[in-house]
Formats: structure tokens, sequence, C-alpha cells
């Protein structure tokens, strides 16, 4: 039978009935394109959030996060730079609630936009909290305590990921704070210091330095972003020290007090003196764990995300698990691939579903950094022959134009078949560049299929075309 029914929950009233075909724990970027993409199969789906649909990416994460990056930058190229454009500009001020307004207003929007999606495709949109006592049983909390059940041969838990609480950096929402409260922060702060610099380390660090708050951005391993390559990750850090950010890598935070008047930090460095920094506030960037609901006999990894098979199926019958939940790469756009996946291989008749192995990476401060593929470090390990395609955005007319030419381009290929291995930029515009190796990646492009390609001049993209002639020793403009 496609679907069921609802129960009377013995434990309270219900409100639903429907045939149902998929239930959906969760409505991110793993949820709703789930649910999207079921209802586009023809399912009949039930999505379940206890907050707002859009999940972390449009209610707390990427699309707020880039709306206030947006108002920073603009901030800070009046600020900074308009008068080398020949704009005079008389004062120039920033208005941090407004521009906390206009990043809740585009987060809003986003999250409506999901709304009318559900709407569209008939997706029915319960606000609770659920949970599954049985397989093919979901089990939802409403906020006024109304409990009902909904039940469905498939389930998908798409639950996410939460700010990882450390004890040691005690967050009590307004002197020690996650990303969460700094999407929000009542004024911006005289100083901040920023434990990990991950994405939302680097992000926030950027943000507030460029509207006038002394940063001290302080990372455990050697590298600012030390998932990237290692030369970009050095690029940054002189990015950021050129932008009065203290950056302090290869340096642990131990522990983190607060008191009326800020926090202090304690902080260990291998080789050297210990040291405390105070700052007004500290934000906490050090990783995110797994949310995971209440599912009776549901297994759990050693780290505690959902355990999944290659068809996204947990140990349950008819329990399935994408996104965040489950591990491996945590980004929106994962997530959602592994939850298109997970529904194809639930409904489409023959479909093997595929695990997310070819992500990009981007972090959206300024300068942009973005990757995709093989690191230069993982080839070496593995053993891999490569050569090394690097060109500067220096020698690039249109980034000279701009007057944004920190930064390269760098493509990693196999040394034997030119096949492009990966991509690593840094500078102005990378978040959109890494589209084009990404599909070179993809489609399994060399050397000299990128040679024969056209780059419109003058565009930003012609440095990816250097870097591949780079790599032959044959760039035209170095
Ligand atoms: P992260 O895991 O990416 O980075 C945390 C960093 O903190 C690490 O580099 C780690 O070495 C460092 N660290 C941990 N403990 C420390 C300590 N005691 N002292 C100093 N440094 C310490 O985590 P994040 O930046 O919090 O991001 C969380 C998740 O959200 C990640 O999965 C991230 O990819 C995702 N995210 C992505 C984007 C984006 O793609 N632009 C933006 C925001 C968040």
């Amino acid at each position: 039978m496609a679907g069921s029914t609802l129960d009377k929950s013995p434990r309270g009233s219900y409100a639903y009935s429907m045939a149902t075909d998929l239930i959906i724990i969760g409505g991110g970027p793993a949820g709703y394109a789930a649910a999207i993409r079921a209802a586009q199969l023809g399912k009949k789906v039930v999505c379940i959030e206890k907050e707002r649909v859009g999940g972390t990416c449009l209610n707390w994460g990427c699309i707020p996060t880039k709306a206030l990056l947006e108002s920073a930058e603009m901030f800070r190229k009046m600020v900074q730079g308009a008068k080398a454009y020949g704009v005079n500009v008389q004062e120039v001020t920033a208005d941090w609630d407004a521009m906390v307004a206009r990043s809740r207003a585009v987060s809003d929007r986003l999250c409506s936009g999901i709304e009318f999606l559900f709407k569209k495709h008939g997706i029915e949109r319960l606000q609770g909290t659920a949970s599954i006592p049985a397989p093919g049983v979901v089990e939802i909390t409403a906020s006024d305590g109304t409990i009902s059940q909904l039940q469905a041969s498939k389930i998908l838990i798409a639950t996410g990921a939460r700010t990882r609480d450390i004890p040691a950096f005690p967050m009590d929402g307004t002197r020690i704070i996650g990303s969460k409260q700094a999407l929000t922060l009542p004024r911006v702060p005289s100083s901040m210091l920023v434990i990990g610099s991950g994405a939302i380390g680097s992000e926030f660090s950027y943000v507030y330095s460029c509207l006038g708050c002394k940063i001290t951005l302080v990372e455990a391993l050697p590298n600012l972003l030390p998932n990237e390559d290692d030369e970009v990750s050095k690029t940054m850090e002189r990015a950021f020290k050129k932008r009065g950010i203290t950056c302090l890598v290869g340096a642990k935070v131990e522990s983190v007090s607060s008191s009326e008047s800020g926090v202090k930090a304690h902080i260990t460095r291998p080789g050297k003196p210990d040291t405390d920094v105070e700052a007004e506030v500290c934000l906490v960037a050090v990783g995110v764990v797994p949310v995971v609901p209440d599912v009776r006999g549901l297994q759990l990894t050693e780290r505690g995300f959902v355990q999944v098979n290659d068809r996204y199926e947990t140990n349950l019958p008819g329990v399935y698990a994408a996104g965040d939940c489950i591990g491996g790469v945590m980004l929106a756009h994962a997530a959602s691939y592994e939850a298109v996946q997970a529904v194809e291989g639930m409904f489409l008749p023959g479909a093997t579903p595929k695990k997310p192995t070819l992500v990009p990476g981007c972090t959206y401060c300024h300068p942009q950094v973005a990757s995709i593929g093989k690191r230069e470090r993982e080839l070496k390990q593995a053993g891999i022959a490569y050569k090394v395609g690097k060109f500067p955005f220096q020698a690039i007319g249109r980034a000279v134009a701009a007057g944004e030419t920190e930064g390269f381009v760098k493509l990693l290929f196999g040394s034997e078949h030119g096949e492009l291995l990966g991509a690593h930029i840094v500078g102005e515009g990378a978040t959109e560049l890494i589209a084009t190796p990404q599909l070179g990646i993809s489609a399994e492009l060399t050397d000299e299929d990128l040679h024969a390609a056209i780059f419109a001049h003058p565009t930003l993209s012609e440095a990816i075309h250097e870097a591949t002639l780079a790599a032959d020793g044959i760039p035209i403009h170095a």
C-alpha cells in the first residue's frame, strides 16, 4: 500500500488524516529538497519542522550571513576604496540595525519562497517536534502540547546539525555566543575573540572587522581555513592581517570566562608561552554536532551521526536519513544532493543513489575562497604524479580594472593524462569561478581541453584559462 493513515495517539489528540507516502523530519536544505523531489515524483509528502522551513541555511546560516557580508563589504568599499575609484563620498556610516534588518528580511523572503514551493507541490507542512516510536510511525508534538501520530511506509530523517557545545566555552548568548547570536547582536562590539577559523569563524571575522570591531581569530591548527590548500590559507592569513585582524594560528583556546565587562580566554601554543586574550564578546565557531530525533532503536555512528547504508537507509525498515545528521560533507548543497538521491532511491524504480563525492567548498569572506577536488597534500600522500598551474589575479585585466588583484587560481592536473584533479581559488569571485573547474572535473576534462576553450575577455575566468596554460609552461600574461 502506498501510504497509510493517521492513528490516534494514546497520549493525546490528533489533527491530521491523509494517505502519506513519505514523512520527512526537518525542513532544511535536505528536508525541503527531498519533499519537493518526492512531490515531483507524484508522492504525497508531509514535512515536519519545529521552527520555520529553510533550516539553519535559510534561517540562521548561509543566507542571512551572506546578506550581512554584502552590507559589510559595501561599507568597507565605500570607506576604504571609493576615492581610489574616483568616487567622493562625504560621510559614510554603518547602520548595524538596518544591516541586521536587511539580513533578516532576506532570510524571511527565502523561507517564504520554500513555503510557497511546498504549497505549489501540495506538500503538507506540520509544525512540531517529531519522534519515531516505531518504524512507520511518526509522533508529532506541537508547541501547544498536542500529540498526533502519522504513518507512512517511508520516513526520512533530515534534522541537520547544531553548534557544538564545549563546557570550557560556556555560551550564554550575550558574551560568549554562537553563529546564531552573531547574526543579531544588539550592536557591533568594540572587540571580538573568534575561536575557530573554519567558514563560520572566518566569515564573521571578516564581517565584524569591516565594521570596526577589533578581531582576534584563534585557530588550533597551523593554518586558517585548515581544510583548504596550504597556499590558499596563507594568502587568506596575509589578507586578514592586512585588514587588521589578529590571527593566532597553531593556538588553542583552552577556556573562556565572562564577566560584566567582557570575556577572557586562556590560549596555549606549542613551543610558545601561554597567553590570555580579552575581548568584549567571544564567538565560538568550533564546529557542529548532529541533531538526532528521538527514534527507538536507531543506530548511530561512533561520533553520534545517524548510520546509513549506500541507499541512505538506517538500520530501521523504511527509515532513511540524509544531510548533516549523517555526517560526511556537512554543507547545504551536499545535504540537498543526498536527500534527492535518497528520495530517488526510494521511489524511482532501478535508481541507485549516489553519495556526494565532488563537493565544492566556499568561504565568503574577502578574499573569497573556493575549492573542488583534490588538494595538493592529498595527491602527495597518495603518491599521484601531478602538475600545478597557478595564475595570479594581478595579471588579469578584469581584476586590475576592478581593483581586486589579491589571490590566484591554482589547478592540479594528473601528470600522465592531464586530467583535472583539483582547483583552489582565493580572490574576488572565487565562489562563482569554482563552477567551471567543478564541471571540468565532472566531465573528466584535461589541460588540453581547457587550453582549447575560449574564455571571454575581460573576465576573471581568464585566470582559469591562464592557470591551465601555466600548468604546461605556456601562460600568455606571465
Ligand atoms: P569547522 O569545523 O569548519 O571549523 C572549526 C575550526 O575550529 C577548526 O578549524 C578547528 O581546528 C578550530 N578549533 C576547534 N577547537 C578549537 C580551539 N579550542 N581553539 C582554537 N581553534 C579551535 O566549523 P565551523 O566553522 O563552526 O562551521 C560549522 C559547519 O558549518 C561546518 O560544517 C561548515 O562547513 C559549515 N558552514 C559552512 C559555511 C560555508 O560553506 N560558507 C559557512 C558556515 C558554516
